[in-house]
């Protein structure tokens, strides 16, 4: 059963964007090595090439993922074995990391358009399958990458379960280390017909969005959007509610996405974190055109969803 069978809430059937969609995990098989190299080796693999955090992506008439065959792989030189990702519709997905080697990779570029881009320049324009595959090959490469020494005695640690965990090379330590993902809480605040919206910095220009911070150790998700808002606006909030959340391996974050309401409409905006924070009415909000001084969040954020799910309820 998949999930948004499971749930039976409208709101939580669309899942958001990097979201799992179709992808089987198959995450009992992974300890099979035989069976791992029976998929790997198989003209049904199909092995997404990571190159320093951009994803192989052919840039025809649209963008869709590349891939490598197995055989493709038998005249590079790896450092580890492909990670195992899942199986979608006949085909078994794995990874493999690229970074050591040198651009440009002619056996993968040549005649094609095929191409080393950025996810997050192009993922909101894929399908949600693939762009859901190329969020996970990032983001657990991006792990294995940062996890090459034990962080207990810093020894080499080993790749075991097809990729999905490292086990310290020193007996004596034996430490396992697990994909982790960096929690962030991400909340909608609203009051009346008015949502506050905030601007920081590193932000694009002109965009305005919703309130968020990191969840921190001994906190609850709850917790964490209480403080953060507090923090950041000086607001007090009550019926925090979660809706859903959104995988973020840009480079290691879960979104975890919250609406609130606020018990009043004074706003004390953080000025080291803010630029600047105000209410907005639904009204303000639906008139935005590409040449206003606003702009909302891009389309593939929870921060989107969550501001057009609102907008939505008038
Ligand atoms: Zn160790």
């Amino acid at each position: 059963m998949r999930l948004s069978e499971f749930t039976g809430d409208s709101l939580m059937n669309s899942k958001n964007f990097y979201a799992t969609v179709s992808l089987d995990r198959q995450a009992n098989r992974r300890s099979d090595t035989a069976w791992i190299n029976g998929k790997l080796n198989s003209q049904k693999s199909r092995i997404l090439p990571v190159w320093r955090d951009q994803s192989l992506v052919s840039t025809g008439k649209s963008f869709t993922a590349a891939y490598l065959t197995h055989e493709s792989l038998q005249s590079l030189e790896l450092k580890d074995k492909p990670i195992f990702l899942g199986s979608l519709n006949d085909y078994s997905y794995f990874c493999v990391d690229l970074s050591h080697l040198d651009l440009p990779i002619e056996e993968f570029q040549s005649g094609i358009d095929n191409d080393f881009i950025d996810l997050r320049q192009i993922g909101g324009v894929m399908s949600p399958d693939e762009a859901n595959l190329l969020a996970y090959a990032r983001g657990i490469n991006y792990w294995h990458k940062r996890n090459v020494y034990c962080g207990v005695c810093g020894k080499l640690t080993i790749v075991e379960e097809s990729g999905h965990q490292r086990r310290c090379k020193n007996k004596k330590c034996n430490t396992i280390q697990f994909p982790r993902t960096d929690s962030a809480c991400i909340v909608l605040v609203h009051n009346g017909d008015k949502i506050i919206l905030a601007r920081a910095d590193r932000f694009p220009p002109k965009m305005q969005s919703v309130l968020a911070g990191f969840l921190e150790p001994g906190e609850s998700l709850e917790d964490c959007v209480a403080r953060e808002v507090f923090e950041e606006v000086g607001i007090h909030l009550t019926d925090i509610h979660y809706r859903h959340s959104q995988p973020w391996p840009f480079p290691s974050s879960l979104m975890v996405g919250f609406r609130a309401r606020a018990v009043s409409f004074d706003l004390r905006p953080d000025e080291k974190e803010l630029v600047s924070a105000d209410w907005f009415t639904r009204r303000e909000l639906k008139a935005i055109t590409p040449e206003s001084d606003i702009q909302l969040p891009r389309k593939d954020s929870i921060a989107r969803r969550l501001i057009d799910e609102w907008l939505e309820e008038d």
